[in-house]
């Protein structure tokens, strides 16, 4: 991959990090990137994108910014969500490759390096594949591996195992994503959908630098729900499936109760059998409106057409098309 030779303003690597009450790793973090790309010698800019903080995290990504250029806050008027925050990060990304990772220390910096030496090799999107993950409850790693796993089995899209969102993408992969502007977001399989040539790195997912996670099993519940909607019909058809078997069910059951009456015999009596086949219906078909219900929603939000993100303040950054943030 060729330096920025069209436009000499644009640096050829963007780090975006999206930063959400990191008081305790913003600037530990900041020393660690800073000093893993230095070692480059190209041009690099960090993208601090503060979705929202109230613990003072805002006025630090702003000191960093008065002391080295490199640093371009991108601050939120409220807190926006992780996977818009990063798509903020990708907005206002200028380089030639774009690296995204947590500002929390999990994903070591020095792992950046390995990614960009699998994108001069040629691939537009390295993803990095968690070979451990140290410091997590048995609870967040049994939760995380069951919903890789199951959105792999039922999604359209093949969503690399065990990948979060560090990852390298290439200028090309990043003007496609920034096109996409969908509401519910879920930027790996976004990533994967868009092709190109990826490729995986392995690395050992570090215990947080300070702090507690930012993501409580509600917004892992979200996220999911995101990318189970956003890349499968599966919870829609499932609904079709439930039907059939219901329907099937019933046909069968008719004529035996019918031959069983005849007979006199004096099975399938009694007000329970009624009750627990009311309630086993009016569950399969609250559920299925539930499904239902999940997907309009989506569609409203959709329709609604609010932009993704409000930024109280961004970088001014001449001549670039910052893209279309809504
Ligand atoms: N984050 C964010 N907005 C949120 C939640 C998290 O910008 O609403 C950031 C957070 O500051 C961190 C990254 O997203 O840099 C990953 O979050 P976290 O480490 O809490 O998630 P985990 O690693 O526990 O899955
Ligand atoms: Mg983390």
């Amino acid at each position: 991959m060729s330096d920025n030779l069209a436009n000499k303003k644009n640096p050829v690597y963007s780090v975006v990090a999206p930063v959400f009450n990191e008081i305790g790793c913003v600037e530990e973090f900041y020393n660690q990137v800073s000093h893993v790309m230095s070692s480059l010698k190209s041009t690099w800019e960090l993208i601090l994108v503060d979705d929202g903080s109230t613990d003072g995290s805002t006025d630090i990504i702003l000191k960093l910014a008065e002391k080295d250029d490199h640093v371009k806050p991108v601050i939120f008027a409220r807190n926006f969500g992780h996977q818009i925050a990063v798509t903020a990060g990708l907005d206002y990304a200028r380089g030639d490759a774009v690296l995204i990772i947590d500002a929390d220390l999990q994903d070591p910096p020095e792992v950046m390096l390995d990614l960009i030496a699998k994108w001069k090799e040629g691939y537009e999107v390295v993803y990095a594949v968690r070979r451990k993950r140290e410091g997590e409850s048995w609870f967040k790693l049994f939760t995380a591996s069951a919903f890789y796993r199951l959105i792999y089995r039922i999604t359209d899209v093949k969503i690399p195992l065990d990948t979060g969102d560090f990852r390298l993408l290439d200028r090309k992969v990043v003007n496609v994503l920034c096109d996409m502007r969908e509401r519910h977001r879920f930027l790996r399989g976004m990533a994967s959908w868009v092709g190109y040539r990826q490729i995986g790195v392995e690395y050992d997912r570090k215990e947080r630098f300070a702090g507690k996670t930012k993501y409580p099993f509600s917004k892992m519940l979200k996220l999911a729900l995101n990318a189970i909607t956003g890349f499968s019909y599966f919870p829609l058809q499932m609904a079709t499936y439930l039907g059939f078997i219901c329907a099937c069910i019933s046909i069968v059951a008719i004529p035996v109760v019918i031959v069983l009456r005849l007979s006199h015999q004096a099975a399938l009596l009694g007000q329970a059998t009624t009750l627990i086949m009311v309630l086993f219906l009016g569950g399969v078909q609250l559920i299925t409106l539930g499904i239902l219900g999940e997907y309009i929603g989506r569609i409203y939000d959709e329709v609604k057409g609010r932009p993704l993100y409000i930024v109280s303040r961004a970088p001014d950054i001449p001549n670039t098309s910052i893209r279309r943030k809504n």
